[in-house]
């Protein structure tokens, strides 16, 4: 579960999200989609406590993101995958997050295998990896702690076709097993066939905000 309520991010004189407030569910994937620019990075790194709010509040599983205990347990977060260590590997570079979680190994092992990394390209410096790779294992860094919840700041681009439908059926699956999911995207094709609910954001608001059938229904 994932709730925000009226957060508003000022940069000076700027505002960069303003009054947004949503809810996701357990065993929903949230599509938040708007262009470039529109707030959606923002909203998420105020919902994982790294960047401060001007205002309103967000929670996840109930309680602000910075009170979870060891919170890569519960939310897996995948914001900026250029921000994984170029010189280390795919495999270093998981089984550090699994250790910093206290997960097993194997778990790590495991998780490259979902992600199609294992092998080869486990054993490849991560500076070499496309961005598509990057995102595979940012992909991988969220789920080793096995959390309820996922935050993922466009984790599509990059993709191939095939990468974005696999990612699909992964997001379906950890929601069908009663996972939150929330998925940004500026491309409505990217999430509407994954998503059940849709947050559309725009110059920082939420213009549209309801299930896809609402959403996308021909009236
Ligand atoms: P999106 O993720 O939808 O592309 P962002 O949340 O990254 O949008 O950006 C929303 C707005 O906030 C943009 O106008 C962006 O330029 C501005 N912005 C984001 N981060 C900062 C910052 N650190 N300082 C000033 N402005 C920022
Ligand atoms: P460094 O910055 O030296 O690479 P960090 O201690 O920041 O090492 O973390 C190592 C990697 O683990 C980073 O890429 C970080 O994004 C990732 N990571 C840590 N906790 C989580 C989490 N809960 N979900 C997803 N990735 C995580």
């Amino acid at each position: 579960m994932i709730e925000v309520e009226r957060l508003t991010k000022r940069y000076g004189p700027a505002t960069a999200v303003e009054d947004v407030s949503f809810a996701c569910r357990p065993g929903t994937v949230t599509g938040f989609l708007g262009p470039n620019g529109a707030g959606k990075s923002t909203t998420m790194r105020m919902i994982c406590g790294l960047t401060p709010a001007s205002s309103g509040t967000a929670t996840v599983l109930g309680v602000p993101f910075r009170s979870l205990p060891n919170p890569g347990r519960h939310v897996g977060v995948l914001l900026d995958a250029s921000a994984q260590h170029a010189g280390r590997t795919g495999r270093e570079t998981l089984a550090l997050t699994a250790q910093l979680l206290g997960v097993p190994s194997a778990r790590a092992d495991q998780m490259l295998e979902t992600v199609g990394l294992a092998g080869k390209a486990a054993g490849r410096r991560v500076g070499n990896y496309s961005l598509g790779m990057r995102q595979r294992l940012g992909i991988a860094q969220a789920l080793v702690g096995d959390p309820s919840v996922l935050i993922l700041d466009e984790p599509a681009n990059g993709l191939d076709p095939e990468g974005i439908y696999w990612m699909r059926t992964l997001l379906r699956g950890f929601a069908d097993r009663g996972g939150t999911v929330l998925l940004s995207s500026h491309l409505l094709h990217e999430v509407e066939a994954v998503a059940d609910t849709l947050v559309v954001i725009a110059g920082g608001r939420v213009v549209a905000n309801g299930t896809k059938s609402e959403l996308l229904a021909p009236s």
